[in-house]
């Protein structure tokens, strides 16, 4: 049985990928430090023998038994006011995060696949975004502390990968969503979801104009899954480049939710909040044969789903 460690394991996307990579018949060592991921979606995994849950803060050294085939490194607070709320831990997980997972890597003789993101690119001034572009990303506004962090996590990798011979794989993701979101995140898709469902303003920052394309969460793993198995080590993006403006967005999400009392409020826009962003998958097409399948209607359907159930019982909750 293949031994697969995945940091953030509690997160939204983390969990997503505990569930793939135990149905693909991997053993899976969890780790997380609970600092944003939640237990509740990975506790149905843990009556099971071939899974594995350490909580620990991988800042800190990582000690692991055993053999290790693969590592999946996607532990990082990922939504603007979480980073926004915890600067220093976002910088130390992706960098020293990162330095002790390529440790691990490098000792365990295992292939390592690295989460990086769109968020390279800053405010991109290349639409859509290639894998070669460079980005225009400011290193001291709101969000220098996640960019940074995850431009040194690329920066490192490639030197462990160049250096020590270590293999590495890279995703660049792009804005994804599903369920297992949390519902206070911050990020837009749940706060609209919520909103609408209690009636309340979409909170839409700035006129709206502002664009995202976005990828539902089981075509990120399918992604991740053919990376992780491929030859290939450098940057790829992987997202849907289905691309929309906020106030449209906002615009769908009342139109499926229905409820009479949603509404769009206006908010300032915050600062070096990305204008256009929208992933080219060229690359992902040419070197994994990969493509998103889930259309946007039919993620929002699913999505809708979950956070009926989820803002309903926190109603209930209060
Ligand atoms: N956004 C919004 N209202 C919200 C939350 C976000 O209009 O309540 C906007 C935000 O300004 C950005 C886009 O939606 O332009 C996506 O924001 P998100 O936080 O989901 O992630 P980002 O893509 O900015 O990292």
């Amino acid at each position: 049985m293949k031994r697969v460690l995945i940091t953030g394991a509690a997160g939204f996307l983390g969990s997503h990928l505990c569930d793939r990579f135990i149905k693909e018949g991997y053993h899976v060592i969890g780790m997380d430090n609970l600092l944003t991921g939640d237990l509740v979606n990975i506790e149905h995994l843990f009556p099971l023998a071939e899974f594995e849950f350490y909580y620990h803060d991988i800042t800190k050294f990582i000690h692991i038994p055993g053999d290790l085939d693969y590592i999946l490194h996607f532990a990082s607070p990922a939504s603007p006011i979480d980073y926004l709320k915890m600067p220093i831990q976002t910088l130390k997980v992706g960098a020293l995060g990162t330095h002790n997972v390529m440790g691990v890597a490098k000792a365990k003789n295992a292939r390592v696949l690295v989460a990086s993101t769109s968020e390279v690119y800053g405010d991109p001034l290349v639409h859509p975004q290639t894998e070669d572009y460079w980005g225009n990303v400011n290193p001291i506004g709101p969000r220098g502390c996640y960019d940074e962090a995850k431009r040194f996590l690329e920066a490192i990798t490639t030197a462990y990968n160049t250096f020590h011979g270590v293999e590495t794989r890279m995703i660049r993701i792009f804005n994804t969503y599903g369920p297992r979101m949390r519902v206070n995140d911050g990020r837009v898709l749940p706060a609209f979801f919520s909103q609408a469902i209690r009636g309340e303003g979409l909170t839409v920052f700035g006129d709206g104009s502002q664009t995202r394309a976005f990828c539902y969460v089981d075509d990120l793993v399918e992604g991740i899954y053919r990376l992780l198995l491929s030859d290939y080590d450098g940057p790829v993006n992987i997202g849907n480049p289905d691309e929309i403006s906020i106030l449209d967005f906002a615009k769908e999400v009342i139109a499926m939710v229905g409820n009479p009392d949603a509404h769009i409020v206006h908010k300032g826009l915050p600062k070096d909040d990305p204008k256009v962003r929208q992933p080219n998958i060229t690359l992902a097409k040419k070197v994994l044969g990969w493509e998103p399948k889930v259309s946007r209607a039919e993620g929002m359907r699913r999505s809708y789903e979950y956070f009926k159930k989820v803002v309903k019982v926190e109603a209930e909750a209060v």
